[in-house]
């Protein structure tokens, strides 16, 4: 983090602002932690702040401390525009770019608040007047914690901060074993569970919740798995009627495309899930080395993220495309079957 974006984010907080903390559509646990952890901060700090996020977030994550005040634009449009519009300031947190809000893109654009960007995504843009972007970064949890840190508060941390920001480090880096986690990673959740992170607990509240439908779920997914050893790629379909057969939830798949990654000698994997009601297939790209699956969403599926892990869509049915994904692999081919 530059002294320039402190010393303008200490600025724009010298006195109590009312603040807006928004996160990406469909949000995940780093975007939930990251924002009721910053929110949390601000407010020890002296300041009014409301979390916004574009639509509804998982289960699994609706034990997080101050979960029950989140607004959530598509279900309460009303308060959450007038929020939006009441706002000072308004930091954005776990995306790169205004179109990963979804309905909200537009009030966010036509407001007069000041904007701040912590985010850990490639290629971010330039809406606001101060951005801490670093794409090393293993979530944007730990940004919020170094955060923290620049502003010399790092004894502010108290137990909901220091449990919102353990969950979105643990949830972004599979457990702590993605290539992002790093020694300060470590220190930094090692602080955490010294300030009061109950870590064993929230693992169990994140990942010890499954429904039975959900495990049946995965069981479908992991029969649709699919191999190209030629391309050394995976991947796993989800159609509608399979979700609706499980009552499919918001956030059953989480992970289910780790499982094609996990393949002996697998590189790149891709779920393919179909969502009727916005008329696409919805793709989570993951891949291991240096294969950018960022590279491959922003070139093929409106997408993107980071080099290991990506997201995208199409628009076309999920035969159409799958078959086109198989069409794209040969341009990858050199890629996906180096040593590395
Ligand atoms: P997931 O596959 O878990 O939904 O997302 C993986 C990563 O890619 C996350 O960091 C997420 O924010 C990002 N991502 C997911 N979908 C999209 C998308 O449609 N566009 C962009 N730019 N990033 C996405
Ligand atoms: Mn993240």
């Amino acid at each position: 983090m530059n002294t320039e974006f402190i010393e303008h984010v200490k600025k724009l907080l010298a006195s109590p602002q009312k603040i807006v903390v928004v996160g990406h559509k469909n949000p995940d646990g780093d975007a939930v932690g990251a924002c009721l952890g910053l929110s949390f901060f601000l407010n020890r700090l002296g300041h009014k702040t409301n979390v916004i996020m574009p639509n509804d977030f998982p289960d699994f994550l609706k034990w997080l401390p101050g979960c029950d005040d989140v607004i959530i634009h598509d279900a309460e449009i009303d308060k959450s525009i007038a929020t939006i519009n009441n706002a000072h300031v308004i930091f954005t947190l776990d995306f790169n770019a205004l179109n990963r809000t979804g309905n909200m893109q537009q009030f966010l654009e036509d407001c007069d608040a000041k904007f701040v960007m912590i985010d850990h995504h490639q290629e971010p843009d330039d809406y606001a007047v101060a951005t801490y972007s670093d794409t090393s970064m293993s979530s944007t949890c730990e940004m919020v914690y170094h955060f923290i840190d620049a502003m010399d508060e790092l004894a502010a941390l108290c137990v909901e901060v220091s449990t919102h920001l353990y969950t979105g480090i643990m949830t972004d880096t599979g457990s702590f074993r993605f290539p992002s986690t790093t020694a300060t990673t470590h220190r930094v959740i090692a602080h955490l569970i010294e300030m009061g992170a109950d870590n064993s607990k929230i693992h169990e509240q994140v990942y010890d919740v499954n429904s039975p439908d959900r495990m049946k779920l995965l069981g479908v997914a992991l029969k649709n798995l699919n191999i190209m050893p030629e391309y050394h790629t995976a991947y796993i379909t989800l159609s509608q009627k399979e979700l609706d057969q499980h009552n499919f939830k918001k956030g059953d798949t989480e992970g289910f495309v780790n499982y094609a990654l996990s393949v002996k000698g697998i590189k790149f994997a891709v779920i393919f899930i179909e969502n009727k009601q916005e008329n696409i297939v919805k793709m989570s790209l993951r891949s291991k080395g240096d294969f950018s699956v960022n590279t491959l969403a922003r070139e093929h599926y409106q997408g993107g993220g980071h080099t290991n892990a990506a997201g995208g869509r199409s628009t076309q049915s999920m035969s159409k495309t799958i078959s086109e994904f198989i069409s794209i692999l040969p341009q990858y081919k050199n890629e996906l079957t180096d040593a590395s």
